[in-house]
């Protein structure tokens, strides 16, 4: 079976099994969407008002933002992979609990590890600090993390601030829009490492 496939399975399977609260409130799961062979997974925090209709991450006014970001760095969304911590909308766009992260968890475990990218870009606060908890964004956000973690196999980690805070903050914006240029560079670095 090709990787699109298990993907497609394993979005089915886990929307099925999947005992997160918000399941009562959203009208439907957004599972991550994107190229199931991406080098680069980008990981947001939950999914908005346009993803929850829609049923796919990263489509509204942050969405907008953050193609645009990718087009600058000559990618386009089918050469990357994008999914949220949290597959369901919580009510009001109210930040996700601890344990609503909780229950989504193994989901994000499985999607990574079936397409195990090279470098994995944490979008705000909320993924980097699952994975991170001691971390400061403020303090991190442009920096190559480098970690072994028991779930995942991928060790690279690269912080940003989330596009929708910085959508409408100008020295954020500013900020993530060179953060984000950085990618190239940091996967070339990872590749020449790596083999
Ligand atoms: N913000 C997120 O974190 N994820 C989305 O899918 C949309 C907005």
């Amino acid at each position: 079976m090709d990787k699109k496939q298990q993907l497609k399975d394993l979005h089915e399977n886990w929307s099925e099994k999947c005992k997160c609260e918000l399941k009562k409130t959203a009208t439907q799961p957004v599972p991550g969407d994107g190229n199931p062979e991406a080098e680069i997974v980008f990981i947001g925090e939950a999914p908005g008002k346009q993803e929850d209709l829609q049923g796919r991450p990263f489509v509204g006014a942050a969405g907008k933002f953050f193609n645009e970001m990718l087009g600058g760095i000559k990618m386009r969304r089918e050469d990357i992979y994008i999914t949220n911590i949290v597959k369901y909308r919580p009510p009001n766009n109210r930040d996700p609990e601890p344990a609503e992260k909780e229950d989504c968890i193994k989901w994000l475990y499985e999607e990574l590890n079936l397409i195990n990218p090279k470098l994995i870009v944490f979008l705000g606060r909320h993924s980097m600090m699952y994975f991170f908890p001691t971390e400061k964004i403020s303090d991190v956000h442009g920096k190559l993390l480098v970690k072994k973690f028991k779930n995942i196999k991928t060790k690279h980690f690269l912080p940003l601030y989330h596009p929708a805070a910085a959508l409408y903050n100008g020295s954020m914006r500013e900020t993530l829009i060179n953060d984000f240029k950085k990618i190239p560079l940091i996967l070339k670095k990872i590749k020449s490492i790596q083999g």
